[in-house]
């Protein structure tokens, strides 16, 4: 869990009087408590320092402030809602990075339904742009556990996934257009709402993913789909992760691509969540080892699905796929599982003591890659408890090894590293990513370095040269300089 950090750099008062010039009245905060919120991170407690936390309302004042931030070369950390998992909104304990958070900016500029698009404010939460979308009969489908809080420019910044990804793609495939402040404070307006455009390299796609390395993303265009209007969840018992992914085979086979989300959950991660976030119960009477959350939805009668969903787990039940699966009679109790699922990482933090991945293999490996990690994790660490949930349909896992019960935390934490190496070296082996949707930050920055060819770092380096020269733009984040 070591992080690197950036180049110190002090930021002299008259600097801080300019900024908060710049950013008006109401326009920042700059008290230890008053700050504590945007320093600190949601996962390990980290708590990081800075003397300003700059709440521009327009884009014409984040260009001013990253415009005078160039000029005395003073870095910046942008943030949305500070719902990342690596690291990559807080700033480093040198003092020398401003935070800019772009809470402020949360309007819905335009909604274009000949053309199903919405064009978004970047500070807009991600929940307001579903219910925006959704009171037009249109689905904006990104979805996942932060919704209530991350904002649409750090689920941009980070190519954010979630659960639905199997069906409509992850954040890079949902964003049409954007608007940036460069790190020399120029703004590129690349709002386009198309769906074609071959003039040239596309920009956006460095900004989607950057984690606010190459600049300030202030507003998007993003993609709507047609509201599903028949849907159903099924909960599905199941032997073992290889189960799940025949399973996962038997219903594309039978119902396409009306899968929307296909998500494994390890018995511990429901025992987790039960005992640690309240309202959640467990959707079964017997206990299984592991489980399938799965929704299908499409276009026709409500509840056309539910006889071909019924018949194809029938089909893999008798085959031995799958042990047993409810299929909910209501949208109250598919809200109830998916929440159960939205609180799966809160539910984690509360056990305490877990080392998180976030890694893919290709859905085919992913049995294998749980045989080889549990086996390898439990033999360097005997006692460890097995912990992971995912989005298996995407060959995602979040696979969290839960320290063993006579350890301390702070005891296991101190594996990080090396648990992470061990799990690490099996994800490579199978050509997988050591992130597959939460980015590097800084918590996985030497993680990446350690893995990446020297052919990708330097492509990597080059870029944020090219944009960054001056290398202001959340610094020590993403790849080391
Ligand atoms: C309970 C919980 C569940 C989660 N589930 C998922 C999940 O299923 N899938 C998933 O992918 N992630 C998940 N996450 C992680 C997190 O919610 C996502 O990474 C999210 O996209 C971060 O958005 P944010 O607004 O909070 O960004 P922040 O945390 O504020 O910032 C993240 C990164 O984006 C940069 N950034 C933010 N705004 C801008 C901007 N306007 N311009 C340039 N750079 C910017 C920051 O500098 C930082 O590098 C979860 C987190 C929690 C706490």
């Amino acid at each position: 869990m070591k992080a690197t950090t950036p180049t110190p750099a002090t930021i002299a008062p008259s600097d801080i009087d300019a900024l908060k010039l710049l950013a008006g009245p109401g326009g920042y905060f700059e008290t230890e408590g008053d700050t504590l919120a945007y320093r600190q991170s949601w996962r390990y407690g980290y708590v990081g320092k800075s003397p300003l936390v700059l709440r521009p309302k327009s884009t014409a004042e984040v260009a001013a402030i990253v415009g005078y931030c160039a000029k005395q070369r003073i870095a910046i950390v942008p943030q949305g809602g500070n719902t990342g998992l690596t690291f990559a909104g807080q700033p480093s304990e040198t003092n020398g990075e401003i935070i800019l958070t772009t809470e402020r900016m949360n309007m819905i500029r335009s909604i274009d339904l000949g053309n199903d698009t919405i064009t978004v404010d970047a500070g807009v939460v991600l929940q307001k742009i579903q219910e925006t979308a959704a009171a037009q009969n249109r689905l904006f489908p990104l979805s996942l556990g932060a919704q209530g809080s991350c904002r649409i420019g750090g689920n941009i910044s980070t190519n954010a996934g979630g659960v639905q990804v199997l069906r409509y793609g992850n954040t890079r495939n949902l964003v049409l257009g954007l608007e940036v402040v460069l790190p020399d404070g120029r703004i590129w307006d690349g709002l386009r709402a198309l769906r074609k455009d071959n003039t040239g390299y596309d920009l956006k796609q460095l900004f989607i993913g950057g984690e606010g390395t190459l600049g300030v993303i202030t507003a998007a265009v993003l993609r709507l789909f047609p509201m599903p209007t028949a849907s159903e969840t099924a909960w599905i018992a199941v032997a073992s992760p290889a189960a799940s992914v025949a399973l996962l085979g038997r219903i594309k086979e039978r119902m396409g691509d009306a899968i929307s989300a296909f998500e494994l959950i390890r018995r511990s991660i429901v025992d987790f969540t039960i005992q640690g976030v309240p309202g959640n119960e467990d959707p079964m009477r017997e206990v299984h080892p592991w489980y399938v959350l799965m929704d299908v939805s499409g276009q026709g009668a409500p509840g056309s699905l539910h006889e071909p969903l019924s018949e194809a787990l029938a089909s893999a039940i008798e085959d031995g796929l799958a042990i047993d699966a409810v299929i909910t009679g209501s949208t109250q109790q598919s809200k109830k599982l998916w929440k159960m699922r939205e609180d799966m990482a809160e539910g984690q933090r509360a056990a305490g003591g877990s080392i998180a991945h976030d890694i893919s293999v290709p859905v085919s490996e992913i049995a294998a890659f749980v045989e080889e990690a549990d086996a390898a994790v439990e033999q360097a660490y005997p006692g460890v408890r097995h912990c992971c949930f995912g989005h298996v349909g995407d060959g995602n896992l979040h696979y969290n090894p839960v320290r063993p019960v006579d350890w301390t935390q702070e005891r296991f934490m101190e594996e990080y590293g090396a648990i992470n190496r061990i799990v690490h070296d099996i994800v490579v082996r199978h050509r997988g990513s050591i992130s597959a949707e939460h980015g590097i930050g800084r918590l996985r920055l030497a993680e990446n370095q350690h893995y990446k060819s020297a052919v990708e770092i330097d492509m990597m380096r080059a870029v944020k040269r090219a944009l960054d020269p001056g290398g202001i733009m959340n610094p020590g984040k993403l790849v080391e300089m």
